[in-house]
Parts: structure tokens; sequence; C-alpha cells
């Protein structure tokens, strides 16, 4: 199995050392090329501006568009999450457009920037998962294809699923816990 990190900024080292904790080749991917042969690709937490535009530049938005349509599967983490989605709030984005889902960029207060909860994602277990939001985005509105996998207290959808694509507005990289991208190499074993 061969997933490729995009790694133009942002957290890829975190999502690579995670894959190669669970014995998964990962590979960081900077040119269009680099898509070629791959299994499934994760989208990292960064600034979804910075990424947005190194994509365009760099060719791969329109690459990644047609990969994921045809049913590779992606998995974008926090500013991924931003970049997975249809609509965002910021028209500095382009946004890949490969889930029916809008998203709302640093949806938190100051006061809550970043902070870290306990969520319970019922496909991961019983356990919950802990969540790390730093400067964190949200799913403002979801369409019917969209499984919602994760909420906060309050409701807000965090984390979802459309086929063989996955989001999370928070960095299951960034814990020692693997159960999120165990998951995700669930759905690629799945399509493979
Ligand atoms: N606030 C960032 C953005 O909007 C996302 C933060 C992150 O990926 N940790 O792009």
């Amino acid at each position: 199995m061969r997933i490729g990190v995009l790694a133009l900024q942002g957290a890829f080292a975190e999502h690579i050392a995670v894959l190669h904790r669970l014995k998964v080749e990962a590979l960081p991917v900077r040119l269009p090329k680099e898509l070629n042969g791959l299994d499934g690709l994760v989208i990292p937490g960064g600034e979804s501006t910075s990424i947005s535009k190194l994509m365009l530049s760099y060719n791969l938005l329109s690459e990644i568009v047609n990969l994921a349509k045809n049913g590779l599967p992606v998995f974008g983490t926090c500013a991924g999450m931003i970049l997975l989605a249809s609509k965002t709030s910021d028209s500095d984005i382009k946004p890949l457009g490969v889930m029916a889902i809008t998203v709302r960029r640093n949806a938190f207060g100051r006061q809550k920037e970043s902070f870290e909860t306990e969520l319970p994602i019922v496909v991961l277990g019983e356990k919950p998962f802990p969540g790390i939001f730093i400067r964190a985005p949200i799913i403002e509105q979801a369409s019917s294809e969209v499984e919602i996998l994760a909420r906060l207290d309050d409701s807000t959808s965090v984390a979802a699923r459309q086929g063989n694509t996955l989001a999370s507005a928070f960095h299951p990289e960034l814990t020692g816990d693997l159960r999120f991208h165990r998951y995700f190499l669930d759905i690629v074993a799945g399509h493979q």
C-alpha cells in the first residue's frame, strides 16, 4: 500500500511518521508525477490559503480532483478538510470540491482557538478519540451523501466521510492514537 502525503506546507511529516508506524509506505507529494501509483492521499493541516495557492502553481489541483473523482481515497485534516470542501468561507481558497460540505475557517473564537477534547467517534470504537483542534475549521453544512463521523458537545460537525473521502477538523496525526489513520487505511484497503 502506497500513501502519498501532500507536502507543500504544513504538518506533512507528522502524517508520514504515523503511516510509517502503521507499516505503510508513505511518500511526500510535491509534483503531479508523484501522484502516480498511489493507493491513497493525505492532505495535511497547515495554512489552507498557502496550500491552495501552491496546489494551483504546482499543477496539482486538477490532478487531485480527477483522482478523487475516480475513487482515490483522500484524507484531509484541518486545512486539508477545508481544501476538500465544495465551499469555504474564504474567497482566497480554491477548494477541490470533492466533498459536498461547506466549511468555515478559523471557526473557534480567540479563547478556544486551540483546544483538546475527547470525541466520541462511533466508527473508531467505544473509547473516545483525542481531538486536537488548532485554529480549526468546522463543517457548517453537509449534503445527505455525507456521513458525519464526529460532533462536539454542541453538535458542531467536525469529521465526515463521503465515499472514499475522509475529513477531520482536528489533528489525529498529533496524537499517539492511530485509529483514525487505521480507519482511512481500511477505506484504502476496501478500494484496492
Ligand atoms: N487555520 C488554518 C487555516 O484556516 C488551519 C489550521 C490547521 O490546519 N491547523 O488554513
